[in-house]
């Protein structure tokens, strides 16, 4: 009973907000405050967890595009970090306030800063629209048991709670669960990631090179979180060629970087 009273209070409470960038509509029971504070203290979980690797060439480039994307995302309550952890996981997430993990597995499919710019604003991309957000507040909405969520710290939480949440954010791969993105949210991350590199100062030209390359040498495999089966390889190609006449003025205004270094 007292569940079903949370619930009503937090319907309505809940905000209809809009995304920046694309300008969509979205259902949030959370705020991001507090989705950013849980995403901070998933972040530190994650981090005692996985092995990070500190000072290399593709680490410190990582970091580069990172801070050259965080200054063109207009964030100013995120506080940006960008981790590279060791792991063959072709993969790479950013959890809700700017805290950035790429992969080392993704290095060889990125080939390029303007390929891992891909990859990153695209993760970035999430995290702005707040699509972690807006998935822990579908879950609150639909299950009672989960209506404190808005409220807690991770610390707080029992495992199965905090599960779900490390999964909504977009960091349950450490816990083997993850959790993939509608198609909706998806576009919209690719949309957001293709401004940003583009403002960054990377060839947005490269993102379309970048999901071809991707999608072929991973066909057959268990797709990770940024090469959902939703949309498809193709639909998503093809999206972004028709975007590029929007984000290229950005890029010709940007620091122009072409396709930057090798990796
Ligand atoms: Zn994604």
């Amino acid at each position: 009973m007292k569940n079903i009273f949370l619930i009503a209070l937090l319907l309505i409470s809940a905000s209809c907000s809009t995304t920046p960038v694309t300008g969509n509509k979205a259902f949030l029971l959370t705020s991001s405050e507090t989705e950013n504070q849980q995403g901070e203290d998933a972040y530190k979980e994650i981090l005692s967890k996985e092995k990070e690797v500190k000072g290399t060439p593709e680490a410190r480039m990582v970091e580069e595009i990172g801070k050259r994307i965080a200054a063109v995302a207009n964030q100013p309550d995120f506080k940006w970090e960008f981790r590279t952890l060791q792991s063959d996981e072709p993969n790479a997430f950013c959890l809700p306030g700017g805290k950035v993990a790429v992969y080392t597995g993704i290095f060889k499919y990125a080939k390029n800063e303007a390929g891992l710019a891909t990859v990153m604003g695209h993760e970035i991309g999430h995290a702005i629209a707040r699509h972690g957000g807006q998935r822990m507040s579908q879950q609150m909405a639909t299950n009672a048991a989960l209506a404190g969520l808005a409220v807690v710290g991770l610390s707080k939480m029992d495992n199965t709670k905090k599960t779900v949440v490390m999964a909504a954010l977009g960091a349950g791969a450490t816990y083997g669960i993850i959790l993939p993105f509608s198609r909706k949210h998806e576009t919209e991350a690719d949309e957001i990631g293709l401004v940003l590199m583009s403002k960054a100062g990377y060839d947005p030209r490269e993102s379309v090179n970048f999901w071809d390359r991707f999608s072929q040498a991973s066909a057959g495999k268990a797709p990770p979180e940024f090469l959902s089966t939703h949309p498809n390889s193709t639909n998503r190609r093809d999206h972004l060629r028709e975007l590029l006449p929007k984000v290229l003025p950005d890029y010709e205004n940007s620091a122009k970087l072409g396709i930057g270094k090798n990796l």
